[in-house]
């Protein structure tokens, strides 16, 4: 059977996951279809594999290489655009509050696709080897992979020989993108909490007011970038939380912020913590405050691409893809893809394929109005053409497996 007989399959079960999305660590239903999927194709299957709700499937087929191949499974705290009849209504409770849950990063089209390449792997009958199929949830908060790994290593104890994972960008649909070395940053997660003296908003001088000092230091970090990193180097700071105080004539006791940092290289990366620690303090001790607590939140590693095994799947892909087949960017996003190769130091190749239809994204790059045009990631609006882009999704999983497995 063909990808052709599995494609009315594909685009039904993306409809379905994409109308029934799940907030990472909850990605019960899903993982439940994808483990019912597995055993339809005769996967061994394994459920609750690490800290939440991760499914491994096992394929062995006589002698040859191990291959992991991997989609991710989780939805975001986001209201989905009206744009197309299987949208996502469902709503969820995060942190006390009442939030639309959508597939805005589309992992939806991740599972449906990985699950279309099975399905057409199982069918083919010229290659041996083993396929190790992974569900992962919470690859939002960069928790599912790290969850997994100590189960994995138990599971399979013989190691694998590469691992394989894509993603969907804002990209012309039909198209990959694959590139040798770093694909995707480092991402490090700092919460910043500025310790004053709180009192009268009429008597500053009996207080250290916070709010000031954190302002400062706000402005200070964005020197980091600008005046402390090469201009060469690709790096993002980015304060995404402020919270102090709660009335206007007082003046609160500290003052919150968050701090995301993105890097592609572990000097950039180490001299950024640096000079957020350098920047910090000092500002504190300007002020006259006690040093500020730094704690450090959710990290994300560097996704690196082996050059072999990147190489491997790139000829596949010129053979696929012809000249829909291009050159990756570095992307500033990040992915904890990596943990799950970590777990024995393999290889592996993660790639990208566009998402949105073509003629919208050439034009955009024409006008130069792509950013504004094409809805980014994480998006309300983020919503994949169906096709080509799953058969895209299919046809790559299935050309870099085959890599892989003679
Ligand atoms: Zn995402
Ligand atoms: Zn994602």
């Amino acid at each position: 059977m063909t990808l052709e007989s599995h494609r009315p399959f594909i685009e039904d079960l993306y409809r379905e996951l994409h109308a029934s999305p799940e907030l990472s660590n909850r990605e019960h239903r899903s993982a439940a279809r994808m483990a019912e999927l597995l055993r339809g194709l005769g996967f061994e299957v394994h459920e609750q594999v690490g800290e939440a709700t991760g499914v491994v499937g096992i394929l062995r087929r006589g002698e040859g290489p191990t291959v992991l191949v991997r989609a991710d499974m989780d939805a975001l705290p986001v209201t989905e655009a009206e744009q197309v009849p299987y949208r996502s209504t469902v709503t969820d409770q995060l942190d006390g509050q009442t939030v639309g849950v959508m597939h805005a990063c589309g992992h939806d089209t991740h599972m449906a696709g990985l699950q279309g390449a099975l399905h057409v792997l199982v069918d083919q009958d010229d290659w041996s080897g083993t396929i190790v199929a992974v569900f992962q949830p919470a690859e939002e908060v960069m928790q599912g992979a790290a969850g997994m790994q100590d189960a994995l290593r138990e599971l399979l104890p013989g190691g694998i020989d590469v691992a394989l994972g894509q993603h969907v960008m804002p990209g012309a649909a039909g198209e990959v993108q694959t590139a040798a070395g770093p694909i995707m940053a480092a991402s490090d997660h700092f919460i910043v909490t500025v310790r004053g003296r709180g009192g009268h908003g009429s008597q500053p001088e009996k207080t250290i007011d916070p709010i000031v000092l954190a302002a400062s230091m706000v402005l200070r970090l964005q020197t980091i970038v600008s005046r402390e990193v090469a201009p060469a180097e690709r790096a993002v700071l980015t304060i995404g939380t402020f919270h102090a105080g709660n009335k206007q004539n007082i003046i609160p006791d500290q003052a919150r912020f968050e701090i995301n940092i993105r890097t592609f290289e572990p000097a950039v990366r180490q001299r950024m913590i640096a000079a957020i620690e350098r920047i910090v303090q000092g500002e504190c001790q300007v002020a006259g405050a006690p040093p500020a607590l730094i704690e450090t939140g959710d990290i994300a590693p560097l996704t690196i691409n082996d050059a072999d095994a990147a190489a491997r799947v790139g000829a596949a892909f010129d053979a696929e893809f012809g000249e829909a087949h291009v050159p990756s960017p570095q992307y500033l996003g990040s992915e904890d893809f990596s943990y799950l190769p970590a777990v024995w130091g393999a290889p592996y190749v993660f790639w990208m394929y566009g998402g949105f239809d073509p003629q919208l994204v050439a034009e955009a790059r024409e006008r130069g109005t792509f950013d504004q045009d094409v809805p980014s990631n994480h998006a309300p609006n983020f919503i994949p053409v169906l096709q080509p882009t799953l058969d895209t999704a299919t046809r790559a999983m299935v050309a870099a497996v085959r890599a892989f497995l003679a």
